[in-house]
């Protein structure tokens, strides 16, 4: 009698989406040790039976754009993500970052005030002790980080409205370089953001050389995403030329109504650049974006609503013109009234959002923010909309694409070995969902309404989300590159 294989965990019966936008196969997926050890018809026993029939397994999202740096330590069930199906954020995005932390106590400039309105959390004088803490008391999905030039500006210069000194980049220079050998894995910026907005294309260079020594990832929220958006992009381009580095755009858009329907010249623009030097980007699918409260998008957007206000927390959820109304002044009044504050911004146009979306190199990014009083459902709905919405009942993408745009993409451009991918050796990241239910169920009424169909979520082969709750497991770990 021979004796049958024996593993921690094994799935059974799943249609299989195997992250590389392969066609789907049947199969049961084997796991030990938060290893997939094996895939196929399995004759083998397990401690923990799954049975997957009639399920989609793919592997875990990853979401290629978050500000999760503070969400990870203070909601370590991270439910806004995994009951999307994802198991690992990028953090640090935008230049906004909770390492190295600029203030100890007192108010955060803004937008950094998006991870922490009070400053309490910015406490981490280096990206080491963010790293140690995280892992001390981990949280139930993965984190891959960036480190955000913002947060090194507001933590070195006193005065943001200039280009930094020489002095200056030296020690921002010196707080990258100390990042990227303490386990971040890249660079972000936010020169859109009048924190970052002074720092010249040198200074940014300067600040991000570290990277060149690593062949790395300089991923940017650009200084102009409306009607410079071209020059923004060419200044990307040259960042990344110069820093011998990929280039990732974050949350690509086409803002204001002058420059809706320009998507095909920008990623014809991204096109021919790839025949030079390798670009990525990131998007979200919604027409509608979200950030700190900003009178220069009074004019773009055809509908604000305030998703948090300190000063008047009574307009979380509240459109900007009622609010205008209700304390009888201008729209632009109110806006200086109400800040600091959020607000959600209708200024995208639907058909550059499925443009972008179905882009052959786009990956999947909430762009959430996780301490909004009501946020932008984008936070609780973005992957099972772009599954059930965008592919499922539009058909903007095969569901395998969907898939490599939240997995395989992801990994490989981040540089996360053995992630983003189903197959032996690979870490046991596993998301398990309903093809046919699988949707969003969060909308600008109710924002925070968890999604539909996603079954088990499993991260380094610990079940995270069954049975539509959190199980309460943290097995989340913090992730550095492939190559170090
Ligand atoms: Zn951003």
């Amino acid at each position: 009698m021979s004796i049958k294989q024996h593993y921690d965990l094994i799935i059974r019966n799943a249609t299989i989406i195997d992250g590389t936008k392969a066609a789907r196969y049947a199969g049961d997926i084997a796991v030990s040790d938060g290893v997939i050890k094996a895939i196929g018809r399995l004759d083998a026993a397990a401690d923990t039976e799954i049975d997957a029939s009639g399920l989609i397994a793919a592997p875990g999202f990853i979401d290629a754009h978050t500000h999760d740096d503070r969400l990870l330590l203070s909601d370590r069930d991270v439910t806004p993500k995994v009951s999307q199906g994802v198991t690992t954020v990028i953090t640090g995005n935008c230049g906004i970052s909770l390492a190295h932390s600029p203030v100890p106590d007192g108010a955060p400039t803004p937008p950094l005030d998006l991870l922490d309105t009070e400053g309490g959390w910015f406490r981490f004088q280096s990206f080491r002790a963010y790293r140690e803490t995280l892992e001390a008391q981990p949280a139930a999905i993965n984190a891959a980080c960036l480190v955000g030039h913002t947060t090194f500006r507001v933590a070195t210069m006193d005065r943001l409205d200039r280009v930094a000194t020489a002095s200056e980049i030296a020690k921002m220079r010196d707080m990258a370089r100390e990042s990227l050998a303490s386990g971040a894995i890249w660079i972000s910026t936010g020169t859109a953001y009048p924190p970052a907005a002074c720092a010249s294309t040198e200074e940014i260079i300067e600040v991000c050389s570290p990277l060149r020594e690593l062949g790395g990832l300089y991923v940017t929220h650009m200084r102009n995403e409306d009607d410079d958006i071209v020059d923004s992009m060419e200044e990307t381009f040259r960042i990344g030329r110069e820093l011998g580095s990929e280039v990732v755009i974050s949350h690509h858009k086409c803002v204001g109504t002058r420059n809706h329907g320009r998507s095909p010249e920008t990623l014809a623009l991204i096109t021919k650049t790839m025949g030079r030097q390798a670009v990525g980007l990131d998007c979200y699918p919604y027409i509608a974006s979200s950030t700190v409260l900003r009178y220069d998008r009074l004019e773009q957007s055809s509908k604000i609503i305030i998703t948090w206000s300190k000063p008047h927390p009574e307009f979380s959820g509240v459109d900007l013109e009622e609010v205008a109304k209700r304390l009888n002044m201008s729209r632009a009044d109110a806006v200086e009234a109400i800040k600091p504050a959020g607000a959600i911004y209708f200024m995208l146009n639907e058909d550059d959002v499925q443009r972008i979306l179905k882009f052959d190199d786009t990956m999947i990014g909430s762009d959430g923010l996780p301490h909004d009083v009501k946020p932008h459902p984008r936070l609780w709905g973005t992957f099972p909309r772009v599954l059930g919405h965008y592919s499922r009942d539009l058909k903007l993408f095969p569901l395998e694409t969907a898939v490599y745009k939240m997995t395989g993409l992801t990994a490989a451009k981040f540089g996360l070995e053995n992630r983003g991918v189903l197959k032996q050796g690979a870490h046991a990241d596993i998301t398990l969902f309903d093809a046919d239910t699988v949707i969003d169920a969060a909308d600008f009424e109710h924002s925070t309404r968890p999604a539909i169909g996603i079954d088990t979520v499993i991260v380094n082969g610990t079940p995270v989300w069954r049975d539509g709750k959190a199980t309460g497991a943290r097995p989340g770990r913090v992730l550095t590159r492939a190559h170090t």
